[in-house]
C-alpha cells in the first residue's frame, strides 16, 4: 500500500502560497457536431477569473465536447470563446493549449519516466525551456501537488491518486490562466479520491480558474463558484451550488439529482 508521507499533507496556510493568475473565459453560442450529430447546441457561459466551474449532467450530453472545444482538441463549428477577451479561434492551437491546460481521466504518463521527467517534458519540448531551469520549475510543481518526495518515482510504483497529481503538476507547469478537468477522479479507486479533490480544491483557493466536469457533487456543492447543468447539449441550467442543488428549477435537472444524489 502507498501511504502519505509528510510532503503530501494538505497545506494548512493557502494564503502563504503563491497564488495564480487565472484567466477569464466568454463562451457564447457555441456549436459543436460530429458529423450529424449535433453535440453541442448553442452553449453560452462565462467564467470569471480565479473561479471554479463545476459542469454536471449526463452521460453523452457534451461535457466533454465542450471542454475539448475549450482548448481546441475539436473545433466549434460556430459561436466564440475568449479567453482574457481574445478570441481562441484566432490563436495557434499550440499556443492556446499552453493557456489553457488540461487533465484527463486517463492520466496520460510516459510510463519509462519518473514523475520529475513527466513534467519535465513539456517544459523542455514545449516550451523550449533549459533542462536546468524545467528542473527547477517542475520540482516546483510536484511541491505543489504534494509529491516532492517522489519525483524520482516511475507513474508504475506511484498510486493512482498519485499518478493524476503528477499529471495536474504538469498541466501547472505550463504555468496556464485556465485549467479544464475531465472526470480526473472517475478512474481513481474510492480512497484516492478525496486527496486529488482537495488538491483541486486548494488550487481554486489559489486562484487558478477552473473548469470542472465532475460526477463529484459533494465537490460540486463546496467548492464551486457557479455550477452548469448540461442536457443534450444545451446548459439547461446555471447558478450557485445553492441554487443548482437545493432550488433546481427544471424538471430534467430534478430528475438527474434524483439520479445521482
Ligand atoms: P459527455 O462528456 O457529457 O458524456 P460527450 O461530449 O463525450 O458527452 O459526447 C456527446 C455526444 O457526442 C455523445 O452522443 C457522444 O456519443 C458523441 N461523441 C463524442 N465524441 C465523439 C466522436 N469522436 N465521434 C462521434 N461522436 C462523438
Ligand atoms: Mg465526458
Amino acid at each position: 500500500a502507498i501511504s502519505g508521507p509528510p510532503s503530501e499533507a494538505r497545506p494548512e496556510d493557502i494564503s502563504a502560497l503563491p497564488r495564480f493568475k487565472g484567466g477569464s473565459l466568454a463562451i457564447t453560442n457555441l456549436d459543436m457536431s460530429y458529423g450529424d450529430l449535433a453535440v453541442l447546441k448553442g452553449v453560452s457561459l462565462t467564467v470569471k477569473p480565479g473561479t471554479v466551474t463545476c459542469v454536471i449532467g449526463p452521460s453523452g450530453s457534451g461535457k466533454s465536447t465542450l471542454l475539448r472545444c475549450l482548448n481546441r482538441l475539436v473545433e466549434p463549428k460556430g459561436g466564440d470563446v475568449l479567453l482574457d477577451g481574445a478570441s481562441t479561434l484566432a490563436m495557434k492551437p499550440e499556443k492556446l493549449r499552453r493557456r489553457v491546460g488540461m487533465v484527463f481521466q486517463h492520466f496520460n504518463l510516459f510510463p519509462d519516466h519518473t514523475a520529475l521527467e513527466n513534467v519535465m517534458l513539456s517544459l523542455t519540448k514545449v516550451k523550449g525551456i533549459p533542462v536546468q531551469e524545467a528542473e527547477r520549475i517542475a520540482e516546483s510543481r510536484l511541491a505543489d501537488v504534494g509529491l516532492a518526495a517522489r519525483k524520482h518515482h516511475r507513474p508504475g510504483s506511484l498510486s493512482g491518486g498519485q499518478q493524476q497529481r503528477v499529471a495536474i503538476a504538469r498541466a501547472l507547469a505550463m504555468d496556464p490562466e485556465v485549467i479544464l478537468f475531465d472526470e480526473v477522479t472517475s478512474a481513481l479507486d474510492p480512497e484516492l479520491v478525496k486527496g486529488v479533490l482537495n488538491l483541486m480544491a486548494d488550487l481554486g483557493r489559489r486562484g487558478m480558474t477552473m473548469v470542472v466536469v465532475t460526477h463529484e457533487m459533494g465537490f460540486a456543492r463546496k467548492v464551486a463558484d457557479q455550477v452548469i447543468f448540461m442536457d443534450e447539449g444545451r446548459v439547461i441550467e446555471a447558478g450557485t451550488p445553492a441554487a443548482i442543488f437545493d432550488t433546481p428549477k427544471s424538471a430534467r435537472l430534478k430528475h438527474f439529482l434524483a439520479e445521482v444524489l
